[in-house]
Formats: structure tokens, C-alpha cells, sequence
């Protein structure tokens, strides 16, 4: 496997970082995932974006241009010969003496790593995931905003030891008052009342790329939807249940807790008008793609 790593592409058995590093010592940093399919990565400058989003809240100067970055994802791809991937762009505050203001590091450390996309089972489409509610809180939006995407991921992993431990897919988290917030890498959307429910941006959420896509959707498709704040209650009343990401699309939830929920017809056809979505992108964007892939 090749990473590319700063300014370059290296092997992974080359690709390393300092002890020295304010990723490694205090979750200094910021991230982005991103799914390509047939060698075109879907929704690149959403993602570029919302990474330069995070930069900003960080107050970090990534020290790449947009384009720079783009083609870092690309020429990572190349080098392992992918054109499904799962694709991960990190960056660090960089190397600096310990303490934590960040002018003790002067450049920021660049990562990006891809390795071929393993579709989830067809099963999972099926039949759904299955999910608990999380005793972890999501963490306050005043304190560490989850729109930074960043690579202190702690709450979230408490919340996924919970769901291993509970032997189940995935983890919902509330907020600090109590409404429901998203998962441990998705957002969660429910149906009831013949209503599309999703918590809003205010409940203190990342506001995923897929999610936004999944309103437009539901919009264009005669499905009203409402972001707003919703209880545990709301989703465990609800007829059918689905979360999203960029890597698993509109994935179904079979079962929250120990209430039980079909594969509804609502996120089969959410789930067909992504992929569509997908296909019209991958149609519009192949012409385009860095001369990197002729
Ligand atoms: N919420 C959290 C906490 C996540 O980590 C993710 C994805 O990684 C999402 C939501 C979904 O975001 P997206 O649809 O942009 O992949």
C-alpha cells in the first residue's frame, strides 16, 4: 500500500510520523472520508470544502491549495491502482515541542490513505443494521463543535464500545438536553407521521455531506422533511429508520434498541435516487478527472 505523506507518495512501511506529532499527542487535527467509485470521487469538493471549514474553526493553515489536494487524493488512488476506494485525508497540526499552543508547530502533517472499497453486504441493504441508543452524550456544540471534523474522536469511540458491546452496528448519541444527535460516523433520519425526521444542525451534529444530499432528495421527490429536535420516543414511534455516510449511502436500520423496523420504502427509494444521484456525477465528472488517470 502506498500513503501519500506531506509532499509525496511512500510506501506505508515508510509512511511515518513524530512522537512529536500534536495529532498524535492531543487529537490536534482534521479529517475527511470519502468514497470513489469507478475512479471518480463522489462529492470531492463538498469534502474539500468542509475540510477547509474545519481548518478554520481550528484556526489551522492547511498550506495547500484546493487543487493540490485534489490531486493528492488522485495520485494516492493511482499509486494503488484503485478506482473503488475508501479514501482518508488527515492533517495534523504537525510536529512541535509538547504543550499546546499551536505555534509550537510550524508546518502541518499531510496524510492521505486509500484502499479499495469493499461494498457492505448486500444483506445489510436488505434487512438493516442494528443500533442502541447511547448512554455517551454527543459532545456540546459550545464545547468541541461536532462541524469540526476532528481527529479527537473520543466520544465517538466510547459510544461504538458501547454498540460492541451491545453487539450492534452502530451507536446513537444524544445531545447534552436529551434530543436525539447522530450516530458514531452517520446521521440518522426516521419516518413518521408520513414525515422525514432528521435532527437539525443545531442539535449539535455534523452536517453530513450524504444528509444534505438525502434532504434535496427527499425534496425533489414529493417527501417532506423536517429538521427540528426529536426524543428517543419520536425514532422508537417511527415506521421505518435509516442512517447515512458517504461510504455505506442510505444504509436501513432494522432494529434501535429493542424496537424492530422493516426496510421501508421510503429509504429503498432514498437509497435508488442516491445511487442515481451517483451515476449522474460519475457521468458528469469523468470528463474531468486529473489527466493523471488517461
Ligand atoms: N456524523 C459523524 C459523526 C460522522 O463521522 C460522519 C461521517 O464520517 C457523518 C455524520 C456522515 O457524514 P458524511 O455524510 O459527510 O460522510
Amino acid at each position: 500500500m502506498q500513503v501519500y505523506l506531506n509532499d509525496r507518495v511512500v510506501p506505508s512501511a515508510e509512511a511515518k510520523i513524530s512522537v512529536f506529532d500534536h495529532g498524535f499527542l492531543y487529537g490536534d487535527g482534521i479529517y475527511e472520508t470519502m468514497r470513489a467509485y469507478d475512479g471518480v470521487v463522489f462529492m470531492i469538493d463538498e469534502h474539500m470544502r468542509r475540510l477547509r471549514r474545519s481548518a478554520a474553526l481550528i484556526g489551522l493553515d492547511i498550506g495547500k491549495s484546493t487543487e493540490e489536494l485534489k490531486l493528492a487524493i488522485y495520485e494516492t488512488m493511482q499509486s494503488n491502482n484503485l478506482r473503488a476506494a475508501y479514501i482518508r485525508m488527515t492533517i495534523s497540526r504537525g510536529v512541535g515541542a509538547i504543550g499546546l499552543d499551536p505555534a509550537l508547530c510550524k508546518s502541518p502533517t499531510f496524510i492521505v490513505m486509500a484502499h479499495e472499497f469493499k461494498d457492505y453486504p448486500k444483506a445489510s441493504y436488505e434487512e438493516g443494521l442494528s443500533l442502541i441508543i447511547s448512554s455517551v452524550r454527543r459532545n456540546l456544540k459550545e464545547a468541541l463543535n461536532p462541524q469540526i471534523k476532528s481527529l479527537n474522536f473520543l466520544n465517538n469511540i466510547l459510544a461504538k464500545i458501547e454498540a460492541i458491546k451491545a453487539d450492534v452496528d452502530e451507536a446513537l448519541m444524544l445531545n447534552a438536553v436529551g434530543f436525539l444527535a447522530e450516530g458514531t460516523i452517520s446521521n440518522v433520519f426516521f419516518m413518521k407521521d408520513g414525515i422525514l425526521c432528521t435532527p437539525s444542525v443545531e442539535c449539535g451534529i455534523l452536517d453530513g455531506i450524504t444528509r444534505t444530499i438525502v434532504l434535496e432528495l427527499a425534496s425533489r421527490n414529493g417527501i417532506t422533511a423536517e429538521e427540528g429536535e426529536f426524543m428517543p420516543e419520536d425514532l422508537y414511534a417511527a415506521s421505518e429508520v435509516f442512517i447515512t455516510n458517504s461510504t455505506m449511502e442510505v444504509m436501513p436500520v432494522r432494529r434501535v434498541d429493542d424496537k424492530h423496523f422493516e426496510a421501508g420504502e421510503v429509504s429503498k427509494l432514498l437509497l435508488s435516487k442516491y445511487r442515481e444521484e451517483v451515476s449522474a456525477y460519475l457521468r458528469e465528472k469523468q470528463g474531468e478527472s486529473p489527466s493523471l488517470w488517461e
